[in-house]
């Protein structure tokens, strides 16, 4: 099968490029996507409650990576990502903050100053708080915030209040000019009654009828086929066994695992990498090398939970670049949505929103169905660790005597990006141009968190969603 332009996974970038691409009927758009689709009952039935994450042992629509998220001491833990059309934005817990506008111009890249992308965050969503020029009010996805708070939530924004911290009405309502403030907010939500409303469920799925879009589901994309440094097609394997798709152009937005490793299964990569793992080098790029995410401490906290609302319905943002995140419930209860085990306590999130560190995401193996080794490399900035530490001595206060003990754990805020960063020409750095075209192979683009050159400021999923709309005018 020969298409224009064949995407490599259907989650958060990919559904949003594929129903954009589609919109011209001219052009024939096919959608590779490992896991299943929204046809597929049992997987619809874990995707569709907003209110739990879908990620515990028993389901199937996530794929799991072990990843190490400090070095000394060595800390595993185990990362997943969504697998199901809709991808991680599908399984996620509905928090749809926008990236900052000085995450933006910071970048200083052409195309990518807050100008350039408010747009594209006013197209994607309908504001359902919210009116006026920095609000969406006919995009799919339904934005709201919960405006009365119970249980942990309510206990913790009185307690940043009576500590001084000023109320934010609205998280997404920053600009250049008029940069929010340090304080305490709603989250907005992608989550409409109970429902989660993800890029998967609200663009991909209205134009699964058009004749010129299809979609492949629970079919893996094993390698990208580079004929005289041009994409041509994919190998891939699905459930009538092994085939191939060619296309003019390919897109890769399988998330910022998949996404690096199908490019170094392919020949670009570092070359000591590739080169380790008996893969011929096609293109010497940085693929990997410099990953950010959001390293978050917990503590568990004797609070009241939340009951039958999202995990996360307000955060604080601290002036020294902490997000501090009162969960509505134990870890368990938010996966399963049952609360009813007394030792699953609520819990506190300390995530730094600017760390230094990188991590890596390296190839081990040519055959595509070895995991890559990821490390969050945490611990490798100092003073990340320093303000995770004051940011949990400060979370510590808030909680009071509910805190329950003077331990806290490390975990991720499972936001990897930056796996193939985007970059001005000249940027050793960079593995895509700022037109997300990868550099120096012809009709390969990678669209998806990937291609951030740093995590954004809060949570990248709305950022996400936007690149993939951004990025939609580039491929057409
Ligand atoms: C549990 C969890 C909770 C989170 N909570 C939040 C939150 O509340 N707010 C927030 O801002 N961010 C959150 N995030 C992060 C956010 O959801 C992700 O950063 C974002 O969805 C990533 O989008 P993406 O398009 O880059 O990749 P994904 O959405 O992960 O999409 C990649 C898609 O590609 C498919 N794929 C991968 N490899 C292949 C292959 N070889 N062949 C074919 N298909 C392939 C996958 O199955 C998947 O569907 C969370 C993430 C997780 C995992």
């Amino acid at each position: 099968m020969h298409s224009d332009v064949l995407i490599i996974g259907a989650g958060s970038a990919g559904s949003v490029l594929a129903e954009r691409l589609s919109v011209d009927a001219a052009r024939r758009v096919t959608v590779v996507e490992a896991g299943p689709g929204l046809s597929d009952s049992v997987a619809l039935s874990q995707i569709g409650d907003g209110l739990r994450l879908p990620i515990g042992t028993a389901s199937s629509v996530v794929r799991r990576y072990p990843t190490t998220l400090t070095e000394a001491p060595e800390r595993h833990a185990q990362i997943m990502r969504g697998a199901v059309v809709g991808g991680s934005g599908a399984v996620n817990g509905g928090y749809f903050c926008r990236g900052l506008p000085s995450d933006f111009d910071g970048w200083g890249l052409p195309g990518w100053a807050w100008s350039d992308v408010l747009p594209h965050f006013r197209a994607i969503e309908t504001d359902r708080d919210f009116q006026g020029p920095l609000h969406g009010g006919t995009g799919p996805i339904q934005v709201q915030r919960v405006n009365e708070f119970d249980g942990c939530t309510a206990t913790f924004v009185d307690a940043a209040i009576a500590s001084g911290y000023v109320w934010i009405d609205d998280l997404n309502g920053s600009t250049p000019e008029a940069p929010l403030p340090s304080g305490i907010g709603a989250v907005p939500l992608n989550i409409n009654g109970g429902t989660r409303v993800g890029p998967g469920g609200a663009y991909l799925k209205p134009a699964m009828h058009r004749e010129n879009l299809t979609v492949l589901t629970d079919t893996r994309v094993r390698r990208i086929r580079i004929t005289g440094g041009r994409a041509v097609g994919v190998e891939c394997v699905g459930p009538d066994g092994a085939s191939g798709l060619t296309a003019d152009r390919i897109v890769l937005s399988a998330g910022a695992i998949g996404s690096s490793h199908l490019l170094m299964l392919s020949g670009i990569g570092p070359c000591d990498v590739l080169k380790a793992a008996g893969v011929p080098v096609i293109a010497d790029l940085p693929v990997g090398a410099a990953s950010s995410d959001h390293p978050e401490w917990v503590l568990p906290v004797d609070w009241t939970e939340t009951h039958g609302l999202p995990p996360l319905e307000a955060i604080l943002s601290t002036d020294d670049g902490l997000e501090i995140r009162p969960y509505t419930a134990g870890f368990g209860a938010m996966v399963s949505g049952s609360r009813d085990d007394p030792a699953d306590h609520p819990h506190i999130g300390v995530a730094l929103m600017q760390p230094q560190s990188r991590g890596r995401v390296r190839l081990r193996s040519a055959d595509p169905d070895v995991l890559p080794t990821i490390q969050h490399r945490y611990d490798s900035a100092p003073a990340d660790v320093a303000k995770l530490r004051s940011g949990a001595a400060f979370a510590r206060e808030l909680a009071g005597p509910a805190a329950k003990s003077d331990t806290v754990s490390w975990s991720t805020s499972q936001h990897l990006a930056g796996t193939a960063a985007m970059g001005h020409d000249g940027d050793r750095g960079a593995v895509v141009d700022t037109q997300c075209r990868v550099r120096g192979i012809d009709a390969l683009w990678v669209v998806d968190g990937s291609v951030l050159p740093t995590i954004t400021s809060r949570g990248p999923h709305a950022t996400i969603v936007m690149l993939g709309h951004r990025a939609a005018e580039f491929i057409a």
